[in-house]
């Protein structure tokens, strides 16, 4: 369970986040929806402390990210213990962000391998069942460049599972990808959510959200606008605001 309370984040005089709460529940996806500039994806890089909250805290399964607790105040982690809780939070990225020097195989083996020392051939046993999961089973020792944006992301997403994360973050994975590359990736964050994964989804996909997801939150100037089930909120939605976000969007 991923628990976002009270966050702020500021970059110089601009207040991206204005306190932003948030509760994904164990198995749950979260679809996160708002116009440019509304603090998604600042928002997702603090779940994981890849940027560090103002105020506020994030937890997963009530493990505090990037503080410990020490006479009622909060005292930042050390870098290995960041990287340690960051491993169980798996991030897929817009721009896939794969080591391209690395085939398909080595990128899902890279992390469990080397960061975690887990042993070679379990690790790899592991890997190959991933890309067969994510329908690259045949890709294992191809390149990044060799493979099309809807396999690199694929890759990305096999990757991020090779970690086990606790939790899955995307940011917007499917908005660099040509059209007809959208569905292979939706179809794999479908199965994994059929599969119980943890998932909070950023995506401007409101088709997807609306099937896939438990609780759609629409995001406006660093807030919580609104959240609830996607019946509710893309179908019949509260504020001025997410109506007009939706208007522009269907
Ligand atoms: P988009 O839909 O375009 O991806 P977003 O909702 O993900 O937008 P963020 O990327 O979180 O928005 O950015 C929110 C605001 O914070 C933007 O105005 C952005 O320019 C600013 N911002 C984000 N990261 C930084 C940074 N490292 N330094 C300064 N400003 C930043
Ligand atoms: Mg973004």
């Amino acid at each position: 369970m991923v628990e976002v309370r009270g966050v702020h984040k500021s970059f110089g005089a601009l207040e991206v986040l204005r306190g932003v709460d948030l509760t994904v529940g164990a198995g749950h996806v979260t679809a996160v929806l708002g116009p440019s500039g509304s603090g998604k994806s600042t928002l997702l890089r603090c779940v994981n402390h890849l940027e560090r909250a103002d105020r506020g805290y994030v937890a997963v399964d009530g493990e505090l990210i990037g503080y410990r607790r020490g006479r009622g105040v909060l005292h930042e982690l050390r870098e290995r213990q960041i990287l340690r809780q960051r491993a169980a939070i798996g991030f897929v990225f817009q721009n896939f962000h794969l080591f391209p020097h690395l085939t398909a195989l080595e990128n899902v083996v890279e992390a469990p391998r080397f960061a975690l020392r887990r042993p070679a051939a379990e690790v790899e046993a592991e890997a190959r069942a991933l890309l067969d999961r994510v329908g690259l089973a045949d890709k294992a020792d191809v390149h990044p460049r060799r493979l099309s944006g809807g396999q690199q992301q694929r890759v990305a997403i096999a990757r991020a599972l090779a970690l086990r994360p606790k939790v899955l973050l995307f940011d917007e994975p499917t908005s660099a990808l040509d059209p007809e590359l959208v569905g292979e990736v939706l179809d794999v964050i479908r199965d994994l959510a059929a599969a119980g994964t943890t998932m909070v989804v950023v995506t401007h996909e409101i088709g997807f959200a609306r099937e896939v997801a438990d609780t759609v939150v629409f995001m406006d100037g660093g807030r919580v606008v609104e959240s609830g089930p996607p019946a509710q909120v893309l179908d019949a939605p509260r504020h001025e605001r997410t109506r007009a976000f939706l208007d522009k969007v269907l």
